[in-house]
């Protein structure tokens, strides 16, 4: 059984609107989950507009991440007081967290993603972390959200940073999902990474320009946050399981188990986790092409102030046996790194990360 998109989906300006009679017909109770101040007022807005139309709303707040503490607590809210249905109104670990809570529960989960940051409100996966936020695992849903409100409006008033973690995050598709299973003869998986390809090259043409700051006739915006927030979950939805993550993803989930007072947003670290994937192949399979994406990639990541060493992650790989409990997590039993097609030990890692973070990054 495979979920591949949201029942419903809204895009564009006008979405929230267009989609208030679809929410008012599967709900009449919803709990509204958020997390951010920033996204406060909007969240206030979905608040009024639906209490407006006789619905019997609520709202709660996550209080550190997508873990199991919040989980139960937002379970309790919504138990408490019947509530038919979870709006996850926010960035990726809010609408994780609404669509794990609104399967346990066996309700409808609309998502309403507030940034471009992740795809997290299309797809059926859940990432579950601490509450400190180092990972622990990604949950397979039963299916995707039953509706998506893609509003082009509430995604602007997001700081220009989740949409440059959004475009890591969709860049790490192709590179991923092209290694891992390139050698699986399924039509529907090889069509999925083809669509992240494409998804790839409209970043790289468009990424730049969609983050200089205007909104009004950008097409090169309005691109981008679409690739990000919707292309980016089709691929998960067509290419299931087998169109996997590998080591960018199995890095960033490594790099999250060190704790640091700065957050960084799940793409900033996929990012490097991508740039640290790419010099993995050049080392350890000889390919020579992967230096060359390494460049292209860097000429974008620049220019979008995105993090490119995990010492600009605010850690030192050389402190504290950093480098070693990295090492260990990423080529832990169950890591994705294992999905690359050619062995990959603790001693590789530690030695591409040492290279990559001694060394002088030119453009
Ligand atoms: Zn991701």
């Amino acid at each position: 059984m495979q979920s591949i998109s949201p029942e419903i989906i809204f895009r564009g300006n006008d979405a929230w609107v267009k989609a208030l009679p679809h929410i008012t017909a599967i709900t009449k109770s919803p709990l509204i989950l958020g997390r951010s101040i920033h996204t406060h007022k909007l969240r206030s807005k979905i608040f009024n507009d639906l209490k407006n139309l006789k619905l019997v709303v609520n709202s709660a707040n996550l209080q550190f991440d997508c873990c199991y503490e919040d989980i139960s607590f937002v379970k309790n809210i919504i138990l408490k007081n019947n509530h038919d249905s979870v709006i996850a109104a926010g960035g990726g670990k809010v609408l994780d967290s609404g669509k794990y809570i609104a399967e346990c529960l066996n309700i409808p989960c609309i998502t309403v993603p507030l940034s471009a940051s992740t795809c997290a409100g299309w797809t059926a996966l859940s990432n579950i972390y601490t509450k400190k936020g180092q990972f622990i695992k990604d949950v397979t849903l039963r299916s995707c959200p039953e509706i998506l409100v893609y509003d082009h409006k509430f995604i602007q008033t997001a700081p220009s940073r989740t949409l440059a973690s959004g475009i890591a995050d969709a860049l790490a598709k192709w590179y991923e999902s092209s290694i891992t299973s390139s050698t699986i003869d399924d039509g529907l998986v090889q069509q999925a990474i083809q669509i992240s390809r494409v998804l790839r090259d409209q970043l790289l043409i468009d990424g730049g320009k969609a983050c200089k700051g205007e909104f009004e006739n950008n097409l090169s915006w309005r691109n981008t946050i679409e690739a990000c927030g919707l292309t980016a979950g089709l691929v998960g939805g067509i290419g299931g399981e087998k169109c996997r993550t590998a080591a960018a993803h199995a890095i960033h989930n490594a790099i999250t188990q060190i704790i640091t007072p700065n957050k960084y947003l799940h793409g900033e670290i996929v990012g490097v986790g991508l740039l640290l994937q790419l010099r993995l192949e050049e080392m350890k399979n000889n390919n020579k092409l992967a230096n060359q994406s390494i460049k292209q990639l860097l000429v974008l990541m620049k220019e979008l102030n995105l993090p490119i060493t995990i010492a600009e992650l605010g850690i030192n790989v050389f402190e504290n046996n950093n480098l070693e409990k990295i090492a260990d997590f990423a080529c832990r039993d169950k890591s994705e790194i294992h999905f690359l097609p050619f062995k990959v030990h603790k001693q590789d890692i530690v030695e591409v990360i040492a290279n990559f973070e001694q060394q002088k990054i030119k453009i």
